[in-house]
C-alpha cells in the first residue's frame, strides 16, 4: 500500500483508520472520501474529496487523480440500520461494493473491503465457529455480507485483483459513534455508565456476541494489507474476534470502577433476533496461522482504556 483511497472514511472505522494510515503512509498518501463532509481531522489533515460509492464515474475520476493503487472500501449500511431499509441496504451495499471492485480491477489496485459476524446465521455451528462454515444469514446485511465475500473471491479469481478481507465482530470505540450495528450497545454502555451511572440493554442477558477494540481492528486491516499473499489460503473474508461477552460480563468489568453501576433491560426484538442470527464466538485460527494476526485488548484492557479516554472525552 503506497497511495490509498478510503470510501466512508468519516464512520466508526474510517474516522481513526485513515489517521492510522496517515501515520504510517504519509498524510498526502491516503485519500479519504465519504457522502458527507465535516470539519475533523480526517477532512482537514490529508486530502478528502465528497464521494458518494453507488456513482462510479465519480469513484473512478477520484481513484484516477490521486494515481491510488490501494482501495479500503468502507462505505455501507450497517446490520440493523439495513433491516429497516433493506433495499437501500442492497443498492448501497452490493452496488458500491462491485463499483469499487471495478476501479481495483480497471486500475490494478489492492483491496480490502470488511465482512461480519453478520455473514454468519442461525445454521451456523454457534461456538468456535469455523473459518470455512455454513453461511445462511437471515438478515439483509448479512446477505450483501455473504455475496460481497463471494464478489472478492469472484475478482481474486477471475481478474487476479489482490482481494482481502476480514469477518469484523462489534467494534469498540470512543473516537466516532457507531453507524447502527447490532453490537452498539457494547459502546453505548460506556457512555451511559460515566454520564448516567445506569443502562438499559436492548440486547437480552446471555446473548454473547464477538468484540474487538478498534485499536486492534486497525492493525488487523494493515497486517492483513501487508500479509505476504503466497502465504493467504483464505482472503475474504478472515474471522478475527479479541473477546465474546454478554451485556452481564460487561456490566461488571464496568462495575470494577464504576461499583454503582445499574444495567437493566428493555430488548428490541429486531436487534435480539439479529444477535441470536449470529454466533456467540468464533475461531479465529487461519488469521492466526496465515498472516500473524494477534489482539491486545481482553474485556478487561478494553474497559479500563474505554472509561479512562471516555472520561477525558466527556469531561467527567
Ligand atoms: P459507519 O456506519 O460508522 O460509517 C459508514 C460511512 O459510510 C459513514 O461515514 C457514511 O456517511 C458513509 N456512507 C454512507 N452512504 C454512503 C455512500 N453512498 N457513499 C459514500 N459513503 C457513504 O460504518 P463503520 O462502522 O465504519 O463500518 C465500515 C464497514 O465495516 C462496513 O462495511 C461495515 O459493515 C463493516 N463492519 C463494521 C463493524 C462495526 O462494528 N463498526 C463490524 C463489522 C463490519
Amino acid at each position: 500500500m503506497k497511495k490509498i483511497l478510503v470510501t466512508g472514511a468519516l464512520g466508526q472505522i474510517g474516522t481513526e483508520l485513515v489517521m492510522k494510515l496517515r501515520d504510517v503512509y504519509g498524510d498526502q498518501n491516503v485519500v479519504a472520501t465519504d457522502i458527507r463532509q465535516v470539519d475533523n481531522d480526517v477532512v482537514n489533515s490529508g486530502p478528502f474529496e465528497v464521494l458518494d460509492v453507488t456513482d462510479a464515474d465519480k469513484m473512478f475520476e477520484v481513484a484516477k487523480k490521486y494515481e491510488v493503487d490501494s482501495i479500503i472500501h468502507l462505505a455501507a449500511l450497517l446490520s440493523a440500520t439495513a433491516e429497516k431499509n433493506p433495499l437501500l441496504a442492497w443498492n448501497l451495499n452490493m452496488g458500491g461494493l462491485v463499483n469499487a471492485l471495478e476501479v481495483a480491477r480497471e486500475l490494478k489496485c489492492q483491496f480490502f473491503t470488511p465482512s461480519s459476524i453478520g455473514a454468519f446465521g442461525p445454521t451456523t455451528p454457534k461456538d468456535n465457529t469455523p473459518q470455512d462454515t455454513i453461511q445462511r444469514p437471515t438478515t439483509m446485511y448479512g446477505v450483501n455480507k455473504v455475496a460481497g465475500e463471494l464478489l472478492c473471491d469472484y475478482y481474486f479469481y477471475k481478474f487476479g485483483v489482490d482481494t482481502r478481507g476480514l469477518r469484523f465482530p462489534g467494534l469498540i470505540s470512543y473516537v466516532a459513534p457507531p453507524g447502527g450495528g447490532t453490537t452498539d450497545y457494547a459502546v453505548e454502555i460506556y457512555y451511559k455508565a460515566l454520564q448516567e451511572g445506569k443502562y438499559t440493554s436492548y440486547i437480552a442477558k446471555g446473548t454473547y456476541m464477538d468484540m474487538m477494540y478498534m485499536p486492534d481492528a486497525l492493525n488487523a486491516i494493515i497486517d492483513l494489507m501487508e500479509a505476504d499473499a503466497s502465504k493467504l489460503k483464505h482472503r475474504n473474508s478472515f474471522n478475527v474476534t479479541a473477546m465474546s461477552f454478554d451485556p452481564e460480563e460487561i456490566a461488571a468489568e464496568i462495575r470494577k470502577h464504576i461499583p454503582s453501576f445499574e444495567l437493566d433491560y428493555d430488548v428490541d426484538p429486531v436487534r435480539q433476533s439479529i444477535a441470536e442470527s449470529w454466533p456467540n464466538s468464533i475461531d479465529a485460527t487461519c488469521a492466526k496461522e496465515e498472516w500473524g494476526f494477534k489482539a491486545e485488548y481482553d474485556l478487561t484492557k478494553m474497559t479500563e482504556d474505554m472509561l479512562t479516554k471516555l472520561r477525558e472525552k466527556l469531561s467527567v
